[in-house]
């Protein structure tokens, strides 16, 4: 990037074009804001940085993700979501059936595409999410549709999130119940897979750092968009993990890195103009 910074060192993210920042575990951990997230926030806006989130998690519904925003300090419009659920609505076509072993922020993707959204077979597509609602019965619905020729998707394949009790199955739990039971493999759309890198594309070009906590889906999606992955510890990833694939620079938590890039560039010209907010 040709920026000499002191402090963090040459792979810290530049601060200019659009910084694609992870939710769960760097925005909030558990629903619980991480300190300081929105303090970091508004000083990446003020240097002119664009921000917007990208996550996995696919049952909370835009409204409520962006109250969950809120409640870190961060205000943000809808636009400046991109989650997984958007990314497995973009493999539907308008006016597809669609079985939808899922909660309400993939129900709202679909509906938002136009698809029919059906609780039983049968389906031109079964998209599987997080939900709470996942009972035999319903394993059953999906894996028969899915068997009767309907397409299979997965809003994403992490294995398992954090929780203050520990860690909790994941979509990527569900997903490959339904994968066995239907005998057929998923298409994930979540990070780090094709439709939501290509939906990241699309919405936003000039992305010029990924900040997550987990290297499988925030570091190989960094990789795919060219931009460097920033490895934030309040998360999944502790202290002296080996992050694969590696990280480009790693900070204890968002506001730390804010400050190592804020540092490293406050004395060049012309960065610190910019306006408060996009879009
Ligand atoms: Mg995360």
């Amino acid at each position: 990037m040709g920026r000499v910074s002191t402090v963090p060192g040459p792979r810290t993210p530049p601060l200019r074009g659009t910084w694609l920042v992870d939710l769960d575990g760097v925005v909030w951990l558990a629903g619980q804001p991480i300190e300081r997230v929105g303090m970091a926030i508004a000083a990446l806006r003020a240097h002119g940085v664009r921000v917007v989130f990208a996550t996995n998690n696919s049952a909370p519904t835009l409204e409520q993700l962006l109250a969950r925003m809120r409640a870190a300090g961060i205000e943000a419009p809808p636009e400046d979501l991109v989650t997984s659920a958007q990314a497995a609505a973009s493999l539907i076509q308008p006016g597809e059936r669609v079985l939808a072993l899922a909660d309400g922020g993939a129900r709202e993707a679909l509906e938002a595409r136009g698809a029919v959204v059906v609780e039983d077979g049968p389906a031109d597509a079964v998209v599987v999410g997080w939900t709470r609602q996942f009972t035999f019965d319903r394993l059953a619905q999906a894996a028969t549709a899915v068997r009767q020729g309907g397409r299979l998707i997965g809003t994403n394949e992490d294995p398992t999130h954090p929780t203050p009790e520990g860690l909790l199955p994941g979509a990527g739990a569900l997903l490959a119940a339904v994968e066995t039971a239907s005998g057929r493999r998923a298409e994930v759309a979540g990070k780090p897979h094709r439709p939501v890198i290509e939906l990241i594309a699309a919405r936003h070009p000039e992305v010029t750092a990924v900040v997550g906590d987990r290297p499988s889906t925030d570091g190989l999606l960094a990789r795919a968009l060219g931009a460097p992955f920033a490895l934030v510890l309040s998360g999944v990833t502790g202290p002296g993990e080996e992050p694969d694939p590696p990280a480009d620079v790693v900070a204890t938590d968002l506001f730390e890195l804010v400050e190592q890039a804020t540092h490293g560039t406050s004395s060049t010209p012309g960065e610190s103009a910019g306006t408060t907010v996009g879009p």
